[in-house]
């Protein structure tokens, strides 16, 4: 019976992050047969990424509704497609892939892992019709990820890959508007693109024409089951000058953010990088780097660079004061992240800004996620409530009071516990003496305070 479907997603609703429910589960269907629940899914990717990540939690939901067994329908069964007309390259619009954008170097963690996972299927069973948008602030992987579909597409001999950035796109579509052969440039990307990467996008803001341009190119490539993928510094909505036109299409595709990398993936982007120039660094050495460096994976990068420079140039080994100067150069300070890091975290997972946090706002998301803040600094960084009234402009009373009442609340509130729990295991990666398999219990911390 779908009501009890429709109940059952209702359940895992409030027990995931709602951009997870939205991505994976609000578009399932599912029935109910005896003590069996079918759930179909589009394509054998969506039902093994299901097993993997959320088996548990649909494993408690079925214990719940006092189901047993659970079962996977594909609906579709995507078969490779055979590409028929032979390509001739003689032509090719675009810029070409540089050989070091590779999935195999590319280091997956939680803070990219849907889009590379995305990306990987789009170079490996060119599925049809797919609309991908990448978006994230700079040096998170979005080049790289790109590059590493066209690289793998054109390994394996499939051409038929345009990439370009927005910018290129606007000069090569001047370029053929100026000699009066828009039509063929239209016509040209029609046929030949099987592909399209088109890069920062960000750049078209203003550019009303080549917006336009674009968005009806973007039709004509979706209705031919053609795939697309944009990369972009910011969500659809929130490009600035952007026409209604390109913005609702650039919305209706799969949005997928990438993050700063966490802790567990900065260490294993540190090590990977220090291995590519043939350097083993010491364990400390990773970790300490890994605590002190939180930006995106540029930084990282020059990091394990900058520290392979200094030991060649002076002539030592890589150790662990060598780090700590190099840290000292690049002007970080020790242990100042870490508020920083859970404030950032909570604002991300419950899709809030900074402002708002430390704003007087009563909005119910906003309140929660300042007492999800200052339960976390009391409880995990033993902050003092000097520290915290100073930090969020209150007074002691209201501090203590907002604790009080988030655990009272936490004690209540089971689906509170999933995301609060969800929120701890995300922070402890990051914190130091607390290894990520830490199990938060939640009796333990009504003693904390
Ligand atoms: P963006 O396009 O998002 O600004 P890039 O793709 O150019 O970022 O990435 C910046 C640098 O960091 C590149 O050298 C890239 O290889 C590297 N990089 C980014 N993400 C990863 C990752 N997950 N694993 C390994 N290297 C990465
Ligand atoms: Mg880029």
């Amino acid at each position: 019976m779908s009501k009890t479907w429709e109940k059952f997603k209702g359940r895992l609703r409030e027990l995931l992050p709602e951009t997870i429910f939205k991505v994976w589960f609000s578009s399932l269907k599912g029935e109910i047969l005896g003590d069996k629940l079918i759930i179909e899914v589009p394509n054998e990717f969506t039902k093994n990424w299901l097993e993997e990540n959320y088996k548990n939690l649909i494993y408690q939901v079925l214990n719940e509704f006092k189901l047993k067994e659970i079962e996977f329908l594909i609906s579709e069964k995507t078969q490779a497609e055979q590409l028929i007309i032979p390509y001739n390259p003689v032509s090719i619009i675009g810029r070409k892939f540089s050989p070091k954008y590779t999935f195999e170097d590319f280091i997956v963690g939680k803070c990219n892992e849907f889009a590379f996972n995305v990306c990987y299927q789009i170079a490996e069973e060119r599925p049809k019709g797919y609309l991908v948008y990448l978006y994230g602030s700079f040096g998170l992987g979005k080049t790289h990820l790109t590059q590493a579909v066209g690289n793998n597409l054109i390994s394996k001999g499939f051409e038929r890959v345009y990439y370009l950035t927005a910018q290129d796109f606007l000069n090569y579509m001047m370029k053929y508007l100026r000699s009066g052969m828009l039509e063929s440039f239209r016509e040209k990307i029609r046929n030949e693109c099987e592909i399209l990467l088109l890069e920062e996008i960000h750049f078209l803001s203003g550019k009303e024409y080549t917006q336009n341009e674009l968005a009806f190119l973007l039709d004509s490539l979706l209705d031919q089951g053609k795939t697309v993928i944009f990369t972009s510094l910011k969500l659809p909505q929130e490009l600035q000058k952007m026409e209604n036109s390109l913005k609702s299409r650039l919305s209706s595709g799969l949005l997928i953010r990438l993050n700063n990398p966490d802790f567990a993936t900065r260490k294993k982007i540190i090590r990977h990088k220090a291995k590519k120039h043939g350097y083993e660094l010491p364990y400390e050495v990773v970790e300490y780097l890994a605590r002190q460096i939180r930006g995106d994976v540029r930084q990282l990068e020059s990091a394990v660079l900058g520290l392979i420079a200094r030991s060649t140039l002076l002539k030592e080994p890589i150790n662990l004061s060598l780090a700590k100067e190099l840290i000292d150069e690049i002007g970080i300070k020790e242990g100042s992240n870490q508020v920083e890091m859970i404030i950032e975290t909570v604002c991300r997972f419950l899709g809030i800004t900074r402002e708002d946090l430390f704003s007087y706002s009563k909005k119910k998301e906003i309140t929660l996620s300042r007492q999800i803040t200052i339960y976390f600094l009391r409880k995990y960084l033993n902050k003092s409530l000097k520290d915290i009234s100073r930090l969020f402009k209150r007074e002691h009373s209201t501090i203590i009071y907002n604790i009080k009442t988030f655990e009272n609340r936490l004690n209540r509130d089971m689906s509170l516990k999933v995301k609060v729990d969800y929120l701890f295991r995300e922070i402890s990666r990051e914190l130091p003496d607390q290894s990520s398999e830490v199990e938060y219990n939640l009796n333990e911390s009504k003693n904390s305070l």
